[in-house]
């Protein structure tokens, strides 16, 4: 590195002096000084005090294979040095963009067989929206563009994924969501559902999508999309009736289906795709995060046959990223994708690890603060509530999110809040005895914040 300092308070003052976070507030931030991180291996992150600290969120959800994978460093310094740099546009391919999308077609479900390149989770959800609207114009029904997610989904941060996505506190930072997103319920059973049954409530969650549509005229509607377990948002996993219902509606009303897959795609939820954990098979996935596991950026649109038929019939696409296929990042893409492979790990998430993550997050639904447990595969959370009877929030809102994150930081763990559920996210490589060791953590992180709030 070329700039030379001395102390983590002289990295802090730089930082702050030049460094705009994103996500962050500022000012807030200046205060308390930033924490630096200098190196991982493994599910461990080290800190410029030389701190060790277990990440229970695999960086942003995505360092599926781990910190410190060597293979992956080869395949990146092997590609820079033959090829560092071509595009994909103008009829031209590099070997590793190539490479990469046929391994995609054979790790993707039965008849996915393309991929349109982008280079994060965000720029992705941009090209879906191009592709839902360019799918619908060949096919002459140039007034299908309107696009339905749902209230509190995440699809990323550009103008577009963003009016896609139904987080109100972004929206309200900009004229958002711009025109043609619309958003409907989340199919939250533990705060929406009453008294009804999961896979009752799952069916109703789904039916909020069916009136938006007659609500709109099907005519007008040319996707929903969706993230097979909401991440950002919560982990909020839905009713196994629910994805079934959205995709019967979908074919109905001939709307495209597209699963966000940034998450849950690679193997977080136990299978390759999140779709296959809750049976339905989209027209487009997009993927981002765990393509790589978060050592370069790269995503990637894959597409069903039967829209790829559509739009070979449709000319010039007018829409690409100079760094479309990006060859380092396919071969990196590629090492990683390889690694899950053949080592196993997806496998190994579904039937040890993950069920392992599970039965010792269950374990939290005795304690005083936790008033639902959820999760599948290696992907969970604890939501916090006041009163587990009546299922009282707190209030405000996030307060003992707040309080338990904070605790987390001091004590080296790295779990995350969204409100007052508490996030887990781990590396997929993780052994028991570190997921004993972040459980361990957690529960005295959740004590603390019992006793902070006054609920024991
Ligand atoms: C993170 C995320 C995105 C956005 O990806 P970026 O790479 O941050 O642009 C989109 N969808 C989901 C489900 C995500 O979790």
């Amino acid at each position: 590195m070329n700039l030379v300092l001395n102390s983590t308070a002289e990295w802090q003052r730089e930082d702050r002096e030049h460094h705009l976070h994103p996500f962050t507030d500022i000012a807030q931030l200046s205060k308390k000084g930033v924490r630096i991180i200098t190196r991982a291996d493994g599910v461990y992150l080290w800190d410029s005090e030389g701190e060790k600290i277990i990440d229970g969120m695999a960086g942003l959800w995505c360092v599926n294979v781990g910190y410190g994978r060597k293979e992956l460093v080869d395949a990146a310094t092997k590609q820079m040095s033959e090829l560092a740099y071509y595009n994909t546009f103008f009829q031209t391919t590099t070997m590793p963009a190539t490479a990469l999308a046929s391994l995609l077609a054979e790790v993707t479900p039965e008849g996915m067989n393309n991929v349109f390149y982008g280079n994060s989770g965000s720029e992705s959800n941009d090209t879906v929206a191009r592709l839902v609207w360019r799918y619908w114009d060949t096919m002459g029904k140039t007034d299908k563009k309107t696009i339905i997610s749902r209230t509190n989904g995440y699809h990323g941060s550009t103008v577009a994924s963003a009016s896609m996505g139904g987080m109100g506190y972004m929206h309200k930072q900009g004229p958002m969501p711009i025109p043609g997103f619309v958003h409907i319920e989340q199919p939250h059973w533990y705060f929406n559902a009453g008294d009804m049954d999961e896979d009752e409530y799952g069916i109703k969650a789904a039916h909020k999508l069916e009136e938006k549509i007659l609500e709109l005229g099907a005519e007008n509607v040319g996707a929903f999309i969706g993230e097979p377990i909401q991440g950002a948002g919560g982990v909020i996993v839905p009713p196994d009736s629910y994805w079934p219902e959205i995709q019967k509606i979908c074919r109905k009303h001939d709307i495209l289906l597209v699963s966000d897959e940034v998450i849950c795609g690679f193997g977080r939820t136990g299978e390759w795709f999140g779709c296959q954990s809750f049976g339905f098979e989209p027209d487009m996935m997009t993927m981002a995060k765990g393509m790589s596991s978060g050592y370069i950026p790269i995503s990637g649109v894959m597409v069903h046959d039967r829209v790829v038929d559509v739009l070979r019939e449709s000319g010039d696409f007018n829409h690409g990223y100079t760094y479309s296929g990006h060859p380092v990042s396919s071969a990196v893409a590629h090492a990683n994708i390889s690694i899950l492979r053949d080592e196993g790990i997806i496998e190994r998430v579904k039937t040890e690890i993950g069920p392992y993550f599970q039965a010792r997050l269950r374990e939290f639904s005795d304690h005083p603060l936790v008033g639902q447990v959820r999760g599948r595969g290696l992907i969970g959370a604890l939501e916090l509530v006041k009163n587990k009877e009546t299922r009282e929030r707190f209030d405000p809102a996030g307060r003992a999110g707040t309080i338990c994150r904070d605790h987390c930081f001091e004590n080296n763990i790295i779990i995350r809040a969204t409100g007052d559920a508490m996030l887990f996210s781990p590396p997929l490589v993780i052994t028991k005895g570190e997921i004993d060791e972040l459980m361990e953590k957690a529960k005295k992180c959740l004590d603390l914040t019992a006793q902070d709030v006054g609920v024991i």
